[in-house]
């Protein structure tokens, strides 16, 4: 039994509200948004940040982007989005399994705090 909460909630072990999936990716809205809209993109395969990726995860992660549009668009952020990826200590990644998050319906600022 794993204990990575998102391979829990990729496996339907624990609920959450999914916006989009197929056989690769899920996608869910964050539990504590920071943002009007703000949802996550998961890959289905336990992979621990960015930064543990390798060649053999190129085709997911085209998948992932090439599907971020089309979410995006579902959602209605025609205006505009951020898509954010927190990796490592530095970068504030409190959920060791590779995940996007996708923001909008608010003017984003920068430099991001
Ligand atoms: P990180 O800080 O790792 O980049 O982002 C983790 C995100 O996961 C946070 O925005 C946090 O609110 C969200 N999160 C953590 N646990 C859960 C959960 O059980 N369900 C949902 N929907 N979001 C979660
Ligand atoms: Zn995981």
């Amino acid at each position: 039994m794993t204990t990575c909460i998102f391979c829990m909630i990729g496996n339907k072990d624990i609920p959450a509200k999914v916006v989009y999936e197929d056989e690769y990716i899920l996608c869910f809205h964050d539990l504590e948004p920071q943002a009007p809209v703000h949802v996550l993109i998961i890959s289905k395969k336990h992979i621990d940040s960015l930064d543990a990726v390798t060649e053999t995860d190129g085709e997911l992660l085209a998948h992932i982007m090439l599907k971020v549009k089309d979410i995006a668009a579902e959602l209605g952020l025609e205006k505009g989005y951020r898509l954010v990826n927190n990796c490592g200590k530095d970068g504030m990644q409190t959920v060791k399994h590779l995940h996007f998050h996708l923001l909008g319906k608010r003017k984003m600022i920068w430099p991001p705090g």
